[in-house]
This record gives structure tokens, C-alpha cells and sequence, in this order.
């Protein structure tokens, strides 16, 4: 499902850089590998340092994963003053020496897979195969910006920004973090790197790697931090150019703070914003039901349904309905959720306890409204930890959902033979834009919806989750995300600034 291979595609113009290959990743099938999995689990291993912030495994609240200092306004202010002075020095590097230090992290990232695997794992509450995943698309960011970079930086009016500021989510604590850094990194930009306030530790080992690959401390310091930090950087004029990843009520608190200020040079300062989702799958009467159940379950459940691409919408026609929802809840049934340190576990905990409630708080208001509502079993020891079961809400129209609901919450809809289009526009009308997926055999039908939907990703007949970088450039349209995608071949320009105009010769 999400481990997709490596690409070999070519296309026109050279656009995705086809001669880059994507990361490998690890074998789980191999006993070896396994072993050094459960040495470095096992070991309890504590990460960070001092620090008064200690940071818990959610799967476990007993298990401290480790300790961390966060950063004081003070700290913060004295972090942006150190990168601007500095910031001359990173970006009148070729490009071609910014991109080489990216790719030698990029290495490092692959030779040291098991121990932050095993920190991922216990910090964020991800799956084995979610780790690998996640490790193999920072890899894959930072191989593909540096190549793009090569590319941005041969046309002689490029220039950085300066410093940019980069605040990113948990719920893909490497991916996305180092995934911004890079792009920033790659632009020739200096960054202020802020990590989620539940993941920090990975965050600072993803900077320790990048300064041990090259690239100057001062052109990259890590500001751990709860959200005040992020609006702190926000606010401060001296941040040219911001890259967030995250809820859309925040994106839109940074759009209002960014709206009051420009640019010494008089323009706008750039805000790339990637944000949530109401994802939904269209699903036929012409549908193969098996494969709409096993595309549904990893759509809606992988990651305990922590993906700003994961389904959150499930539109069955009327006629196939009853059959589809028998088969979906005899395989939610099957689900393995509880403890991501077993390798057999499917799902893993949500993040903290404030989510959790959250999650649960939805699933009793749609209770209490008169919906029904299904869910799978917890295994032995879920108390330990922040564990939602996955749950299917059956819901009268799209209407009853407000809000994102960031977890293992699948809702379902009906709807009749003749109204596709009335479904379609009712799910334009959420607002959000991110990914949306189709099961049919019927061709018109695929071209009827995907013509009509405003998604950035859209999916055929496979499950809605798990792009990969230079070959499905992911991001969405309105209330999703300001574009451009991430991975894709236009992010990197911009966080580049007012290009000088070209000599007339
Ligand atoms: P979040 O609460 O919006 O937080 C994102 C980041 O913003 C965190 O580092 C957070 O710090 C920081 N922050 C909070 N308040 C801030 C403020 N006023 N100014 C500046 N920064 C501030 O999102 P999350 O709960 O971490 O992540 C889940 C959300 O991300 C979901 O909505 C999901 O759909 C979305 N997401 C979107 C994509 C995409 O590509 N479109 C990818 C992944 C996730 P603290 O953590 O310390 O509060």
C-alpha cells in the first residue's frame, strides 16, 4: 500500500527528474532486520538531552522517550538574529554544494534507518511499515530538492529569500519536517526549523544529521516549542517567507499575521500552506467490492487515520451499499489495533490524550444524534496508551460533518443511482480540496467526477493514501492548501525572491 516501489516514469520536459531514483527502504520480511528492530525497541533508549519537556510515548504514557529544551522568546529572537547575519554565507554556496549536503543527509537518513525507526515508533505511535515509509520520503525529499535545485539555480536571476521559517505537524515528524527544510535549504534560504510540540525528538535528530552532512548550524536551528513559537516566528519581520504544514484554523491565523506585513523589497511575504481534508471515495454499484473494502481500510485506518490524505468520506450507491458495509465491518473486525512495537499490529495509538478525546467527544455527538455507529475491537493492553477503535458512522447527508475529524473515523453516506452529480456537489461544497478517490468500472463515470471534483490528488480505483515524491506531487485547493504541491516541480520557486531582471545584451 504505501511502500510503493521505485517509480522508473519519464515524462515530457525532464519534469521529474527521472534519473533520481527513490529510496528503497527496508525489507520487514527479513529476519535480520527484524532482530536490530527489536535491539534498538527494546533497548528503551532515552533521546534528547536535559531538557524540562519530556516527551511521551503515546502507545505507552509510561514510557519517557526522552527530554528536550524549549525554546524562551528570548532564545527564539536570538535564533533569527543569528540567521540573518548569517544568512549570506548559505546562500552564496553553489548550488550544486547546497544540494551535495543534502544528499549526503539524505545517506546518512538510510544508514541510520533502524534507531530513528525505532524513535519514530515510540514518539509518534507509527507502525513498522509507517516508519520505513516515513524515513524513505525525507530521503526522497531531500534527493529530489537537491536535484531540483541544480536545476532552479542554472538560470542566473535565482535568489533566496533569506530566512524562512518552517512549521510542520506531527503526524509525519520527519517527513514533513525535513521535507520544508530541505525545499528552504535547497532554495538557498536559511531556516528556523519548528517542529510539532509532541515530536520534537526526531526533529532534532533530523538537524543533527543535516549539520553532520554539512550544512552550517547556523543555517539551520531547530526551535522546539509549542504553537506560541511558531507565531512568534510569524510575527517577526525578519522571517521573508514561512512553510506550514498543519490545521487549516492555523493556516488561517498565519495568513491574517503575515497580511500585515511586506517584504523589505515590498512584496507580499510568501506563505506555502498545506492543511486538512474532508477526503471522500466514490464508490459504484460496478465496484469490485473486495478491492473497495481492502482500499477503504488502509484509506481510512492506516496511520489511525492520521494523514491530512486519509478518507474521511465513504459515498456508496444505494443498490451495493448493504453488501459493501457486511464486508467492511467483517474486515474492520480483523484490524489489529494496539501497540506499534509489535510487528503484527496494523494500528497504532492517536497522538495525545487531547486528541483522543477529541476523536471520541465526535463519535458520541454522531452517537447521540441517532447515527449508527460500528467499531472494531482494541487489543489487550490499549489502556496504557491513547487508542481509538476504528469506527464506521453510517450519516444521513455530508452536511452533518463540520470539521476534520484527524483519526480512525470512517463516515458513510448513501447515495442514489441519479445523483452522482448532486454528490459531487455536495462534496465540493465542504470547502476542502485534498484527495478524492473513485471505484467504478464504468470510464464515463471516472471522467464525469473527475472532471467535477476541485481535489489536488485525485485517485482510480486504489486507495486514497501514499504519494510519492517527484512522481505524485501532493497538495490541495481551498481550505487544503495554498499550493504548489509538495514533491512536485514548482514548490522550490517559490521560496526563491524577486529575481533581478535579466541584462538586456
Ligand atoms: P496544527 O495544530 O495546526 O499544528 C501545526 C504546527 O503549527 C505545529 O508545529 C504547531 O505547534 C504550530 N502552531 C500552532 N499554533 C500556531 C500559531 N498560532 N502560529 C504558528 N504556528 C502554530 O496541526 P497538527 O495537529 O500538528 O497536524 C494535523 C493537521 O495537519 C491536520 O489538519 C492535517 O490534515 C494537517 N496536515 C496536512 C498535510 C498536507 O499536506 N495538506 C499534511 C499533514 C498534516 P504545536 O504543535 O506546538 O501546537
Amino acid at each position: 500500500g504505501d511502500c510503493a516501489g521505485n517509480p522508473s516514469i519519464s515524462l515530457p520536459g525532464n519534469l521529474y527528474q527521472p534519473e533520481r531514483s527513490n529510496s528503497q527502504g527496508l525489507d520487514l520480511a527479513d529476519e535480520a532486520t527484524l532482530h536490530a528492530l527489536a535491539d534498538v525497541l527494546s533497548a528503551s533508549r532515552t533521546w534528547g538531552g536535559e531538557g524540562d519537556h519530556a516527551v511521551l510515548n503515546p502507545a505507552n504514557l509510561q514510557d519517557v522517550v526522552g527530554h528536550i529544551v524549549f525554546a524562551s522568546a528570548e532564545s527564539v529572537a536570538e535564533a533569527i538574529s543569528t540567521a540573518e547575519i548569517a544568512s549570506t554565507e548559505w546562500g552564496v554556496l553553489s548550488a550544486d554544494q547546497r544540494a551535495l549536503c543534502l544528499e549526503k543527509a539524505a545517506d546518512v537518513l538510510e544508514d541510520e534507518m533502524q534507531p530513528l525507526m525505532g524513535l519514530i515508533i515510540r514518539e509518534a505511535g507509527k507502525s513498522y511499515a509507517n516508519a520505513v515509509a516515513e524515513i524513505r520520503e525525507a530521503v526522497d525529499f531531500l534527493r529530489y530538492y537537491a536535484a531540483r535545485s541544480r536545476e532552479v539555480f542554472s538560470e542566473p536571476t535565482s535568489k533566496p529569500l533569506g530566512v524562512v521559517a518552517c512549521i510542520s505537524p506531527w503526524n509525519f515528524p520527519l517527513a514533513i519536517f525535513l521535507g520544508q527544510v530541505a525545499a528552504a535549504l535547497a532554495a538557498g534560504n536559511v531556516v528556523l526549523a519548528k517542529p510539532a510540540e509532541e515530536t520534537p525528538l526526531i526533529a532534532q535528530e533530523a538537524v543533527r544529521i543535516l549539520h553532520e552532512a554539512g550544512v552550517p548550524e547556523f543555517a539551520v536551528q531547530l526551535v522546539a516549542g509549542a504553537g506560541n513559537v511558531g507565531a512568534q516566528l510569524v510575527r517577526d519581520p525578519r522571517v521573508a517567507g514561512v512553510l506550514f504544514t498543519g490545521s487549516t484554523e492555523v493556516a488561517r491565523l498565519i495568513q491574517k499575521q503575515l497580511a500585515d506585513r511586506l517584504n523589505p523589497d515590498g512584496t507580499p511575504v510568501p506563505l506555502i500552506a498545506e492543511t486538512g481534508g474532508q477526503n471522500a471515495l466514490i464508490v459504484d454499484s460496478s465496484a469490485l467490492s473486495e478491492q473497495v473494502v481492502a482500499d477503504t481500510l488502509s484509506s481510512a485506518f492506516d496511520s489511525a487515520g492520521q494523514r491530512c490524505s486519509a478518507l474521511r468520506l465513504l459515498c456508496l450507491q444505494e443498490e451495493s451499499a448493504d453488501r459493501v458495509l457486511t464486508m467492511l465491518k467483517g474486515a474492520m473486525t480483523e484490524l489489529s489495533t494496539g501497540n506499534p512495537q509489535l510487528l503484527s499490529t496494523d494500528i497504532g495509538p492517536v497522538i495525545s490524550s487531547e486528541a483522543q478525546a477529541g476523536i471520541l467527544r465526535h463519535i458520541e455527538e454522531m452517537r447521540a444524534k441517532g447515527y449508527r455507529v460500528y467499531q472494531a475491537p482494541l487489543s489487550a493492553g490499549c489502556e496504557e496508551g491513547m487508542f481509538v477503535p476504528p469506527t464506521l458512522i453510517e450519516i444521513p447527508s455530508i452536511a452533518v460533518l463540520k470539521r476534520e475529524i484527524f483519526g480512525p473515523v470512517l463516515h458513510v453516506v448513501r447515495y442514489p443511482r441519479a445523483g452522482l452529480d448532486r454528490l459531487m456537489d455536495d462534496i465540493n461544497a465542504t470547502g476542502y480540496a485534498l484527495t478524492f478517490g473513485v471505484h467504478t468500472r464504468i470510464d464515463r463515470t471516472i471522467a464525469r467526477v473527475t472532471e467535477r471534483t476541485h481535489a489536488g490528488n485525485v485517485y482510480v480505483n486504489r486507495n486514497l493514501v501514499g504519494a510519492v515524491v517527484g512522481v505524485q506531487p501532493f497538495g490541495g485547493h481551498g481550505l487544503s492548501g495554498t499550493g504548489p504541491k509538495a514533491g512536485g516541480p514548482l514548490y522550490l520557486r517559490r521560496l526563491l525572491g524577486v529575481s533581478p531582471p535579466l541584462p538586456l545584451s
